[in-house]
């Protein structure tokens, strides 16, 4: 045990460091004065170079009623037309000074928080919206296959008919939080826009805070209504309150990384230590989850450009939880079958 504290440490201090460091760093792309010349040139011309932003010809712009649909005139419609002819400029602007930035041998920069990554159709982040979904899909799989555990291959309590396991309601909610957190995520990595931002780090810091108290609840093995409460209420308290700062008042990235990293150690901490004090049956799955996590939680942290405009660090940490999802689930699992075996040589 003493071995697998120390890089625990280790791993948690170096996460410190790390969000420490990663939060000062700030977009220089967008405040160069090139590209802000070349968003407003396209945004007054609705062109750029020979290509011709559709989103900015407004009809006061070439009032030879080419474009009178009914619909033109919707004020709704004006402002998505407005908001697409922004993105269309900020992107097509990223593109070219970044070929330039290219040519002259530099590193590629960010634009508004985000690498300049290349467009498939509608996904603006296309591996990083596809890996999302195989996430939310890695959830459902692993849910199912827990759910027909519990519930089908498991003896139930003959008196009630329910799991003997304690803690089946509890993933449940895990898992539907988990694949709301995946699908918004994906539909945020697909656009970005003020609405989709907001709902995906919302749902991320809600799955992170029910987790840490599913993580508590389960290793200090709270089974009563009332202690369980204890435990959720000051942390449903303050996921609570820090997403309704974030929506309202500020979405502070740097406040949020903060806050959220803290919420992430202090879980995999607490399984970790759990795992190896009670030699749980299943603690190397639960280890290699808990390491591999820590480890690819750097990936977030120490950012780096995607590579060929498609694969930066937050891409590649989407693809590290898929894999370890499904070790997740495996590992709920045992603890289900682990506990159910435990209770029923006790009542015998
Ligand atoms: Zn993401």
């Amino acid at each position: 045990m003493a071995g697998s504290s120390l890089w625990l440490v280790q791993l948690a201090s170096l996460l410190v460091i790390g969000f420490v460091l990663g939060s000062v760093e700030a977009s220089l792309g967008d405040t160069d004065l090139q590209y802000r010349t070349c968003v407003e040139e396209c945004q007054r011309t609705s062109s750029i170079g020979r290509n011709i932003i559709s989103h900015c010809q407004f009809p006061e712009n070439n009032s030879t009623s080419a474009e009178s649909s009914w619909y033109s005139q919707e004020p709704l419609y004006m402002q998505w037309k407005q908001l697409n002819c922004m993105t269309d400029c900020r992107y097509y602007c990223m593109v070219q000074r970044e070929e330039e930035r290219q040519s002259r041998g530099l590193r590629p920069v960010k634009y508004h928080g985000k690498w300049p990554f290349i467009r498939v159709s509608v996904f603006q982040e296309p591996l990083s919206a596809a890996l999302s979904a195989i996430n939310l899909l890695m959830h459902f799989t692993g849910w199912l296959s827990f759910f027909l555990q519990v519930n089908y291959r498991l003896p139930l309590r003959p008196q009630t008919k329910r799991t003997y396991y304690e803690y089946t309601g509890l993933w449940h909610i895990y898992a539907i939080l988990s694949m709301n957190a995946w699908f918004f995520s994906s539909i945020f990595h697909t656009r970005d826009i003020d609405l989709t931002e907001k709902l995906d780090y919302s749902s991320a810091v809600a799955l992170l805070g029910y987790s840490l108290i599913l993580s508590l609840i389960r290793t200090f093995n709270v089974k009563d209504e009332a202690t369980r409460v204890m435990f959720a209420a000051p942390i449903l308290a303050f996921v609570t309150t820090h997403i309704l700062y974030l929506n309202f008042y500020d979405l502070d990235y740097g406040w949020n990384m903060k806050v959220c990293v803290v919420m992430a150690v202090v879980q995999l901490l607490a399984w970790a230590i759990w795992a190896g004090v009670t030699c749980h049956p299943s603690r190397f799955k639960l280890w290699f989850v808990v390491f591999v996590g820590a480890l690819s939680m750097l990936l977030e942290v120490y950012d780096f450009p995607p590579y060929k405009g498609y694969a930066d660090a937050h891409s590649l940490w989407h693809a590290c939880t898929i894999p370890l999802t499904y070790l997740w689930w495996s590992f709920i699992k045992d603890d289900a079958e682990f506990r159910t075996s435990t209770l029923i040589k006790k009542a015998k």
